[in-house]
């Protein structure tokens, strides 16, 4: 078997297509080698051995040892040294551990391997530098030390302990701070000695001479390291296997240490904070690598190369031309200069924020680097929210003082004076204040205090609770579970790291990091937002919205799953079609209930105790529904509009407190104890599992009847002015065929009813929900009375998995931490599970009515990777709030190509 992978002088035995073997850093020296890019040679060890160590009670397989000399005889000859030598120019080598993707937690790299008592003497009479050859084995003892002998800081220690001794060896000395590069050789030798005798003390055995040892010691420390404690916890939160192993590169060292024409650095080819196409990154001179990233000196920018080494700095600019055009992507380098001659170290696809990916991706397809199609995959489709966030003036930041930090829930900047309830917020906006609203909890009665706010900060609850679903739905920026905030509702005060803020006062909020901050922060719109929703020309006219347009032009070209918007009023019609949404997936008519004087009808319909009594009052909720769906119907000029009937238990629309039922009880003309009997009346155990859905229009047709006819009323009265109007009627939650056919000839009447009395012919559909197990099982026959399914995922995904959504905050976190959820199975459907039921219902459904139209109206239907599965089963649709329509587009493109 062949362990062991050579590279160098213009060839290699492997190349970038094998990073599961080579992982990603011994791919790429590959075919940087192969493409003639100056790289010192070297080896990779594969990721097959890790997988034989592991299973082999930590040895090596038999043929590794000679594979490996082989390697090393390979170097030696490209480089003109011996691995060892102690007369001529020794070969020293890097050790550096490689898996797939690069893995901070893993072991640190050891550079200057095979220095020893006597090589480091031929190291300085070949070079004529003596300080650098002490310089180099003072650091290889350093590293390896550290990494491999475990030389490390113990509980009660300040500092690493290699690093005490060079500070007291400096104040001796030099009774001052002095840069590392200042010492001399001789201080060099001395810190050897020292640092030996250390490990000897902390570890009881004598610093290993022999170059051989050394190597199988440190290809040992890297294997064992991909079981550390560190590295498990990083695998474990970024889903990485542990069969997948780590390889083993050892390479021959170039020296940034030389001198002043020597140096490190690490460069993007392009910035990847905003995407500009320059050269970016810094440097130091006389330096070797891991002193850049230490922090220990300040690094100079890389364009600064140009001044202090001209000729290295136009060989660069060379390389970066050329790793773009062959990895047709940027890239994030690492590079040493020895003596002015260039060398090569790392390449890899560099990190980049979300306004850089879409301007790289623009810019490459106008450069031909790669075609529209690769440019709509190099959008992360999980950060394209993070282009339509508001954001804080940067000098402001800077400035700003942290209090506390939450969940991330709405991304974008917000600030504002707080309020804590919802009535106050509401006055102080109408005021022209801009309003923080700060709440333990959120709940629906507080929907006009969150329209109102500017951005909402609770204490409680996670990213699936109310704040935070509404919040996205509406765009708002949001922090939840802010549990440093002690909010005291009758003082109305927010007390928090031993401030306390009263109403009025300003609090600032980052949706997209969590962090909370004392006092106010400017903030800016997103140019993508203002230009699209605002209509905004000078937005329009910005790169950013161009290249966002562009962007979503290439998606629609790419799709087939159309994306739809849940939106329950014009206003977020308007802005999910100016995001491009083809239509309205789930209109949630209760949501309406809680504007205005609405309520007091509402409530009245749920404590009538007649029939008559109850159509009394919805006679009074009729024409505010049609007034919200004519507002509806008329934005969306013809697309069409899937409408929820009536879900929540009634209980949710009452009051809980004496005093707010007293206040209704006056209202409604009846004594309290009616109230008080029939919110107790209407207590459940378990709500989830209760009187809604369907289970309300069967027990109350009346509210179904109701309900449509304000659907078909308001269709008539927009068809009269010659917009096209195209209702479906949705049933919720429906699990028997014979639920579903109750409701659909209520519709059918009041729509025959409407149809005659407005003398108009109205085309409309009746489907249903899939949202509960049962309803997916006998999909077949629900089929032959729905026209539609449309996927409630977010209760499916209680019934199925039995866990309520509301409660799950208990136990989320243990059950992430044993890895019992992979994701948030309320924010990323269940594929495994719930994923099945969609499945199999719509197999069966298809079975009974080939051309049944199918949606999914979750709170998945936002998130990328649900998305993808929604268009590989086959889906005609998916539903998402407003403002993550831009998301899902994008995700059902990329899902197509
Ligand atoms: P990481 O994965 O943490 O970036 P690397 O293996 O890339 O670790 O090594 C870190 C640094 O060590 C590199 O950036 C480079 O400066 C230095 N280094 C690695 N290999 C060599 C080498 N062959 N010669 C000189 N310096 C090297
Ligand atoms: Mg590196
Ligand atoms: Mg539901």
């Amino acid at each position: 078997v062949k362990y062991v992978y050579s590279f160098g002088a213009g060839k290699a035995d492997g190349d970038g297509s094998m990073k599961p073997l080579l992982g990603g850093k011994g791919a790429n020296l590959a075919e940087m080698s192969r493409i003639g890019l100056p790289v010192p040679p070297g080896f990779t060890v594969t990721t097959e051995v890790c997988t034989y160590f592991y299973d082999h009670k930590r040895t090596y397989p038999v043929e590794l040892q000679k594979q490996m000399e082989a390697g090393i005889t390979a170097m030696e000859k490209i480089m003109g040294a011996k691995f060892g030598d102690a007369k001529g120019m020794p070969l020293l080598v890097a050790v550096r551990s490689g898996a797939r993707d690069s893995m901070p937690g893993m072991m640190d790299t050891i550079l200057n391997l095979g220095l020893n008592d006597q090589t480091v003497l031929s190291l300085a009479s070949v070079t004529k530098n003596e300080r650098f050859a002490w310089d180099c084995y003072r650091r290889f003892i350093q590293m390896y030390g550290d990494v491999v002998l475990g030389v490390q800081k113990r509980e009660g220690e300040d500092h690493e302990p290699f690093e005490t001794v060079i500070e007291e060896y400096k104040h001796k000395v030099y009774h001052k701070d002095i840069i590392d590069s200042d010492l001399t050789a001789a201080d060099q030798q001395e810190l050897v000695r020292l640092f030996k005798e250390l490990v000897k003390e902390r570890t009881g055995k004598v610093f290993p001479n022999n170059p051989w040892d050394q190597l199988r010691g440190a290809a040992g420390a890297v294997f064992g390291s991909w079981m550390n404690d560190r590295a498990i916890v990083y695998r474990r939160k970024y889903g990485i296997p542990a069969e997948w192993g780590t390889a083993v590169n050892v390479q021959a060292m170039v020296y940034g240490n030389t001198g002043d024409d020597s140096g490190s650095g690490v460069a993007f080819t392009r910035n990847p904070a905003n995407g500009v196409d320059e050269f970016y990154g810094e440097f130091l001179i006389n330096a070797q690598g891991e002193d850049v990233v230490a922090g220990v000196r300040t690094p100079e920018p890389v364009l600064k190369l140009k001044e202090v080494m001209p000729k290295s700095y136009a060989e660069l600019l060379k390389v970066r031309a050329t790793l773009e055009k062959h990895f047709k992507d940027v890239q994030d380098v690492e590079f040493t200069i020895q003596q002015g001659k260039l060398f090569m170290l790392q390449t890899r696809n560099g990190k980049r924020t979300a306004a850089a990916a879409l301007k790289f991706s623009i810019d490459m397809v106008k450069e031909k680097l790669i075609d529209w199609e690769t440019a709509v995959l190099r959008n992360p489709a999980d950060q394209l929210d993070q282009l339509l966030a508001p954001i804080f003036d940067v000098a402001d930041v800077k400035k700003a003082t942290a209090i506390a930090t939450g969940l991330p829930a709405g991304p974008g900047a917000a600030s504002g004076k707080i309020y804590l309830n919802a009535d106050r917020a509401v006055i102080a906006e109408q005021k022209g204040e801009k309003v923080l609203l700060v709440r333990n909890e959120t709940s629906p009665e507080d929907l006009r205090g969150m329209i109102a706010a500017e951005g909402i900060l609770t204490a409680k609850g996670g990213v699936s609770s109310h704040a935070a679903l509404v919040a996205r739905q509406m765009g708002k920026v949001c922090i939840c579970g802010a549990s440093a905030l002690d909010i005291d509702y009758d003082k109305k005060t927010v007390t928090v790291s031993g401030q306390t803020f009263s109403e009025g006062d300003f609090l600032s909020i980052d949706g997209t990091s969590g962090i909370v901050y004392g006092g106010q922060l400017k903030t800016a719109p997103s140019e993508i937002i203002s230009g699209m929703i605002g209509g905004d020309t000078a937005a329009q006219a910005t790169e950013k919205f161009k290249s966002f347009n562009q962007l979503m032009k290439w998606c629609s070209q790419a799709t087939r799953l159309q994306v739809r918007t849940n939106a329950d009023n014009p206003e977020q019609t308007q802005n999910a079609i100016a995001f491009g949404a083809q239509g309205i997936g789930l209109t949630r008519t209760e949501h309406m209930f809680f504007e205005g004087d609405r309520i007091d009808a509402v409530r009245e319909m749920i404590l009538a105790e007649t029939v008559e009594a109850r159509k009394a009052a919805l006679g009074k909720i009729l024409p505010y529904q049609r007034e919200d769906f004519i507002g509806i119907f008329e934005a969306l000029k013809g697309l069409p509009a899937t409408i929820r009937l009536l879900d929540p238990p009634l209980h949710e629309f009452v009051p809980h407190d004496e005093k707010s039922q007293s206040e209704l009880a006056k209202k409604l003309g009846i004594t309290t104890e009616k109230v008080i009997s029939r919110v107790n009346a209407l207590h459940e155990f378990n709500p989830m599992l209760g009187h809604r859905g369907c289970r309300l229009g069967i027990a109350y047709p009346e509210i179904t009847e109701t309900q449509a006819r304000a659907i078909f009323e308001a269709a008539a009265e927009v068809q009269k002015k010659g917009i096209k109007v195209k209702p479906e009627v949705m049933i919720p939650l429906v699990g028997f065929k014979k639920e579903l056919d109750l409701q659909v000839s209520i519709v059918h009447e009041v729509a025959a009813q409407v149809q005659k009395e407005q003398k108009v012919k109205l085309s409309y559909s009746v489907g249903t929900m899939i949202e509960v197990p049962r309803g997916a099982l006998t999909a077949d026959e629900i089929a032959q009375t729905a026209e539609f399914f449309s996927f409630g995922t977010n209760d499916l995904t209680q019934t199925a998995l039995g866990i309520s959504r509301d409660d799950m905050g208990n136990f989320l976190l243990p059950y992430t931490e044993n890895e019992i959820f992979k994701k948030n199975p309320f924010a990323s459907l269940d594929q495994t599970g719930v994923g099945q039921l969609v499945k199999i219902a719509i197999e069966k459904g298809r079975a009974t009515r080939p051309d049944i139209k199918l949606g999914i109206c979750g709170e998945h239907g936002g998130d990328p990777d649900s998305v993808k599965f929604f268009h590989s089963v086959g889906l005609n649709y998916v539903s998402c709030s407003p403002f993550r329509v831009p998301v899902a587009r994008l995700a059902a493109a990329q899902a197509a190509i």
